[in-house]
């Protein structure tokens, strides 16, 4: 049985459009049961070498706004009830409304899991939208253009842990990720050199000292500093050399906007970051040594974990730091609390105000760099498998035991593995924490993400 994905969303999110670009023109059964499931449709759905069957929810909407109590969400919980996964919709460019928190209420009380898409994502309308979804607790969105067809190979890795594709596990070893348009990363030469400058960029909240770094980086006033700033330069990116590597820094839009549109701060660093992260493939996540690791920082390096970019940490105004020791301290309790998705990460302590440590800084860069292009080959992986299911193995699950086969990585930037076992719904997250960090310490993988999934297979 193939598993069933179902499609909720409020109106115009583009369910229907989903739908269609999943099941292309294979529609094979139409579930028109009369009463309950009148407005279902259901269809066999291709993504990739994935096969599941999806329902979509898109007629259950057509209810009153008033009875979302009542027949609707009837409907629709039936619908998330009887499915293996649940694709949460919204509208990147309208942003959250209170119809979609309705509907995340309704998805926070139920078992199924739930993966959230920010529809209509394309070009840069969406961006706001998408950090807005954020919101919603359900994770890092999906970011999607259904009607273009962009994003769909982040759909196909965040329903790969709950969907079985076509072929055997077994003669999958090698080409974990066909058919859907995954950039051949591996392929690329390594970034640093003319033609393939390393993208870089300097990320962190306001006042951190993002601009003075940016600059000093660059030599040149560049950019305006300090709290006046508000002066346009309408680059994108700015290329420089150093020490015969080429880099290329994104040269943050809201950087030059900040002054002029305080009132939306803190929303608008956030979604000028997540374009920078975009951009980049080494993130400097930039924290005032004065007042580091607050709230906002955190999301900031969650995010940019979440994208699965290099990271770097800069603890800016180091000058300013009188009591080194327990600063010091403090990045190691942080370590301990706050960065365990990219332990080991590199802290570089500097002042881009007198431009102390930035050749610390760009070397932690490219390190990072190569941390997260690198790729261990199989046979290694599958040693290391097997001392692992000798020392620590799954745990017994109602009387069975997990079994885990295989396991391969598929990707680089940032590293994916992907593990084949016998019930992956079943293992622990603590499970998948360990093999995580197993696979960080073996294979000296510090401060990157990692991605780690399972596919069914026995
Ligand atoms: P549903 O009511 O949730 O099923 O939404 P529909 O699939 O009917 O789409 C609602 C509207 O949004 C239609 O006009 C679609 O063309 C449009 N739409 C759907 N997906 C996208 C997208 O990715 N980008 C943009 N810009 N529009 C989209
Ligand atoms: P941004 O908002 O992150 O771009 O921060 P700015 O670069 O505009 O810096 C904010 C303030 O911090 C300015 O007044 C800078 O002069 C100051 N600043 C930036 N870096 C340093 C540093 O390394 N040491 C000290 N003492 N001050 C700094």
């Amino acid at each position: 049985m193939p598993a069933t994905v179902a499609i909720v969303g409020r109106p115009n999110v583009g369910k229907s459009t989903l739908f269609n670009r999943l099941v292309g023109k294979r529609l094979a059964l139409v579930d028109d049961t009369p009463g309950v499931t009148r407005d279902r449709r259901a269809g066999e759905a291709r993504l990739g070498d994935l096969r599941f069957t999806i329902v979509d929810t898109a007629g259950l909407e057509q209810a009153e706004a008033h009875s979302l109590e009542g027949r609707m969400r009837a409907q629709t919980e039936e619908a998330i009830a009887a499915a293996d996964v649940v694709l949460f919709v919204v509208d990147a460019r309208a942003g959250i409304v209170p119809t979609d928190e309705h509907f995340a209420d309704l998805l926070r009380k139920s078992p199924t899991p739930i993966i959230l898409v920010a529809n209509k994502a394309e070009g840069k309308a969406g961006e706001a939208g998408l950090y807005e979804a954020f919101g919603l607790g359900f994770g890092e969105p999906v970011a999607l253009s259904a009607e273009h067809g962009e994003g769909m190979a982040s759909l196909y890795e965040a329903l790969l842990p709950y969907v079985d594709e076509v072929k055997e596990a077994e003669e999958q070893r090698d080409v974990a990720v066909t058919d859907v348009d995954v950039e051949d990363d591996a392929a690329e030469e390594p970034a640093g050199t003319k033609e393939r400058p390393l993208r870089v960029a300097i990320v962190g909240r306001p006042n951190a000292g993002k601009s003075t770094l940016i600059n000093k980086i660059l030599g040149e006033e560049r950019l305006l500093t300090g709290p006046e700033a508000g002066i346009t330069r309408d680059s994108i990116s700015v290329e420089w050399e150093w020490r015969d590597r080429h880099l290329k820094i994104f040269d943050t839009a809201g950087i030059r906007r900040k002054a002029r549109v305080q009132e939306k701060l803190e929303k608008l660093s956030v979604a000028d970051a997540l374009r920078a992260i975009r951009f980049a493939e080494v993130v400097i996540v930039t924290l005032d040594a004065l007042i580091p690791f607050e709230k906002q920082d955190l999301q900031i390096i969650d995010l940019v974990a979440r994208e699965g970019r290099a990271i770097v940490i800069a603890i800016n105004k180091w000058d300013l730091v009188e009591d080194r020791d327990a600063a010091a301290q403090l990045f190691k309790d942080a370590h301990e609390r706050y960065l365990n998705q990219i332990r080991g990460v590199q802290i570089v302590t500097l002042s881009g105000l007198h431009g102390q440590g930035i050749d610390r800084l760009l070397d932690a860069a490219f390190k990072a760099y190569e941390t997260w292009n690198r790729r261990i080959s199989t046979s290694r992986l599958n040693r290391w498998l097997d001392g692992v299911l000798i020392h620590h193995p799954p745990p017994a699950v109602s009387g069975r035991r997990i079994r885990l086969r295989y396991i391969t990585q598929p990707k680089t930037r940032p590293p994916h593995f992907i593990v084949f076992c016998s019930r992956p719904e079943n293992l622990p997250e603590s499970y998948t924490r360990y093999l995580v960090n197993g696979l960080r310490d073996s294979f000296d993988m510090a401060g990157t993400p990692i991605r780690l999934s399972y596919r069914k297979g026995d």
